[in-house]
């Protein structure tokens, strides 16, 4: 076991390592950031920040020999980096898992080999391979395989054309087509796995989007108890088959009364926010505890919760001045926790902060929720 007062590493400096950092933090550990942003949220309160590339051997010198152990808040740290720390440190999770994660072509083949639920898709690489696509694919998304977030990386596309087009748009780069599901809900299940294998699944949560990008999630997801069920036993086998360590979200669509599953996040997961707020141990401690060798936390919920994302357009009144939010607006509910991210700048679709709200009665808690939400400025929805 890797007990405190060690000095944990982080690749990545977002959001999700930010709050690595502070549940670091509050067990007693250290935790050295590393980030190629000197004004990356998690560097700003990291013990240390290694301002430095991904692929910057030096610095990942200076990372394995300063730290007792790695991990990630970034998908799409290279495989080759963690290959090249795992001989010096022990890294979790594994390259190989995070490899099939951040490329939708791997993740997808995984799921297909493995017999696990997914929509359908065709693998495109060539031209040849959109016009052979089977009919039955379109309408479908294009999905590029590499680097894609929030939405970005993808095309909705009506027909074969429309899919030649976005493929070319895209520059050519390796591409799944999946079929364009029509979606009852989506939700996701955040679970840890430590290296005995230990498995604990947090309760699902339902997740509803707003221009491709996580806008609120409800825990508990309002969905039958058999699919939540359903939903932990393919989430727990992905981890075994990607004998995974460490944090895992694996994201659901749920169409026609059945389960599909999105795509995995090998690290904490946004909708998974509110166990901050809402379980015993926080997605973030499961992480720490799971990279650290320690028996991991109990997952339960504790109360009900409704996670609401705070957007860069926030920060624009409606004659497209910056200015900041009306925090008093949220500061007034007592039941509301509002965690901002310390960004430098607001754009819009980029994740400033946060706020959960908690308590026994689910249904009011998410009626507080979407009051505060449009109390604070967010128009639009469809909850
Ligand atoms: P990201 O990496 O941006 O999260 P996702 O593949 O999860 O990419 O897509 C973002 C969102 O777009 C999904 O949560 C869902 O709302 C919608 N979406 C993606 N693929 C499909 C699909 N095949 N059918 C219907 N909706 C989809
Ligand atoms: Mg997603």
């Amino acid at each position: 076991m890797i007990l405190p007062p060690a000095t944990l590493g982080m690749l990545g400096g977002g959001q999700l390592g930010r709050f690595f950092v502070s549940a670091a933090h509050e067990m007693g550990y250290k935790v050295w950031v590393l980030d190629p942003d000197a004004n990356s949220p998690a560097g700003l309160i990291a013990d240390h920040h290694i301002v430095a590339a991904y692929d910057d051997y030096s610095a990942l010198d200076e990372l394995a020999n300063g730290c007792a152990a790695v991990t990630t808040e970034f998908e799409n740290v290279p495989a080759s980096t963690l290959d090249y720390l795992v001989k010096f440190v022990p890294v979790h999770p594994s390259a190989s898992a995070v490899a099939v994660c951040q490329n939708r072509v791997a993740e997808k083949t995984f799921l297909a080999d493995n017999d696990l639920p997914h929509g359908p898709f065709a693998v495109i690489r060539h031209d040849e391979n959109l016009r052979d696509a089977d009919e039955a694919l379109f309408p479908a998304v294009l999905k590029v395989a590499r680097f894609g977030y929030d939405g970005k990386g993808q095309a909705r596309v009506a027909n074969r054309d429309e899919a030649l087009h976005a493929f070319h748009q895209f520059g050519g780069e390796s591409c799944v087509l999946e079929k364009m599901l029509k979606l009852d809900s989506e939700m996701s299940v955040v679970l840890a796995r430590d290296e005995a294998g230990n498995v604990r699944c947090f309760p699902p949560g339902e997740n509803s989007h707003r221009h491709g990008i996580l806008d609120v999630t409800i825990m508990p997801a309002r969905i039958e108890p058999v699919l939540a069920e359903r939903a932990r036993e393919v989430a727990q086998t992905i981890a075994e088959r990607l004998d995974y360590v460490g944090t895992l979200g694996v994201e659901f669509f749920v169409c026609g009364g059945q389960l599909f599953v999105n795509e995995m996040a090998p690290r904490p997961h946004n909708s998974g926010h509110h166990t901050i707020d809402a379980c015993v141990t926080s997605q973030y401690e499961q992480q720490v505890k799971a990279l650290c060798g320690l028996p991991l936390g109990e997952p339960r919920a504790h109360s009900a919760a409704v996670m609401v994302n705070l957007l860069g357009e926030l920060w624009y009144d409606a004659d497209g001045n910056y200015r900041e939010p009306d925090w008093s607006v949220l500061q007034a509910v007592p039941n509301l926790r509002v965690h901002l991210y310390a960004k430098h700048h607001a754009r819009p679709g980029r994740k400033m902060g946060h706020f959960t709200v908690i308590g026994a009665d689910a249904s009011e808690v998410l009626a507080t929720a979407l009051q505060a939400r449009a109390a604070i400025g967010i128009r639009d929805d469809a909850h």
